[in-house]
């Protein structure tokens, strides 16, 4: 086995009568949970929940100690797994990775095979983690208005917390689809980097996030929300009949202030999205609409590389809503 793969650098959680940290550390391979395959990992990313995990904002790390990371992407090292064999390019996004069974913010990780997708022919690693489960929950999200009927001739379709992952891939993917999108942000200042996403239109987030009326003036036929709250709430009060909101997320808050008026006056959808625990033929369909429907020249505006080690000073910042698009992590670099 190569000496160098023996202990690998990767980050470590740890919850003791010293407190909740989160450390780069040397890993003894000896110490990598059960699993039929493994995989040396190239690329990880820092989604949302990365941010909640290595800063322990959020109750998502259930197992101590705990390498974070709910994406990875990689080649496989040794495989016991019908459908794997050492050398395949592999992706893996969210099975309770990085929550429940270390993830992939290390060089390496060992898995259930069940849990990886082989790595689409049209994305390098880099680019894979470039889109990252945000991305693929942002295709999940379009998958879910196509689902319910939404067309670009239905009318405009408004993306919240625009700037973030999620956002910033829903924008570009919708409008490379050919629908108007509307983006809704809090960093205004940001609307070039929107607009050159494709956005048509970026609104200030500031009076989506206050109490509204039940109902509003019909504008949107569908939505992609990933802040929740009164942001959640605004929109489907706002809703054209029977249009579909796809709800993802809460950066803005769990609760979500609302009255059933949108739901039994306007027959409009309220599609929930989880892309941890998705079917797998879901998640082979959302990465293979991926490859075909996402403008692979837009990742390198949507996102940004950093080290191993930067990842865990940047965790704070991405919860802080300052950091714009996506950050992909090269584990092999420090
Ligand atoms: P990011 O941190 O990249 O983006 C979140 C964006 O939300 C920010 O960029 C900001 O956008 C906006 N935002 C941040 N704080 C607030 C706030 N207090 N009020 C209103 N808006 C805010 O995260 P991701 O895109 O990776 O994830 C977004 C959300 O989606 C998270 O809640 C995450 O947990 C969830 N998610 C859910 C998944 C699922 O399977 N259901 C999978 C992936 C993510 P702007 O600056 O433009 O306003």
């Amino acid at each position: 086995m190569d000496k160098e793969y023996v202990v690998f650098k990767g980050i470590l959680i740890e919850k003791d009568d010293a407190g909740y940290r989160a450390s780069l550390q040397h890993i003894d391979e000896a110490q990598l949970p059960e699993g039929d395959v493994t995989v040396r990992v190239s690329h990880s990313t820092l989604n949302y929940k990365d941010g909640l995990a290595i800063t322990g904002k959020g109750p998502v790390v259930r197992k101590f100690p705990m390498v974070p990371g709910v994406d990875l992407a990689g080649v496989v090292e040794t495989s016991s797994h019908a459908d794997y064999r050492p050398g395949d390019r592999v992706l893996l996004n969210g099975w309770g990775v990085g929550e429940t069974h270390w993830g992939g913010l290390a060089q390496k990780a060992r898995l259930n095979g069940d849990w990886l997708v082989p790595l689409p022919a049209a994305f390098s690693p880099q680019q894979a983690m470039a889109i990252g489960t945000a991305g693929y929950t942002a295709m999940l999200c379009v998958m879910a208005l196509e689902r319910h009927g939404v067309t670009p001739s239905a009318g405009e379709i408004v993306v919240t917390g625009a700037a973030g992952g999620v956002g910033s891939v829903a924008i570009a993917l919708l409008s490379h689809l050919g629908y108007r999108v509307v983006a809704v942000t809090g960093r205004t200042g940001d609307a070039d980097y929107l607009h050159g996403l494709g956005a048509a239109e970026v609104l200030d987030r500031a009076p989506f996030a206050v109490p509204g009326k039940p109902l509003g003036k019909e504008r949107w036929a569908g939505a992609v929300d990933v802040v929740g709250g009164h942001v959640l709430a605004n929109i489907c009060a706002a809703t054209r009949y029977r249009g579909v909101v796809a709800a993802c997320g809460l950066a803005g808050g769990m609760d979500f202030p609302a009255t059933v008026a949108p739901f039994i006056l306007r027959g409009v959808t309220l599609a929930g999205i989880d892309s941890v625990m998705c079917p797998r033929a879901e998640r082979l369909e959302a990465w293979r609409r991926l490859a075909m429907d996402l403008d692979l020249s837009r990742l390198g505006a949507i996102s940004h590389e950093v080290g191993l080690g930067e990842a865990i000073a940047l965790a704070p910042k991405l919860l802080a809503g300052q950091v714009r698009g996506r950050v992909v992590v090269d584990v092999n670099r420090v």
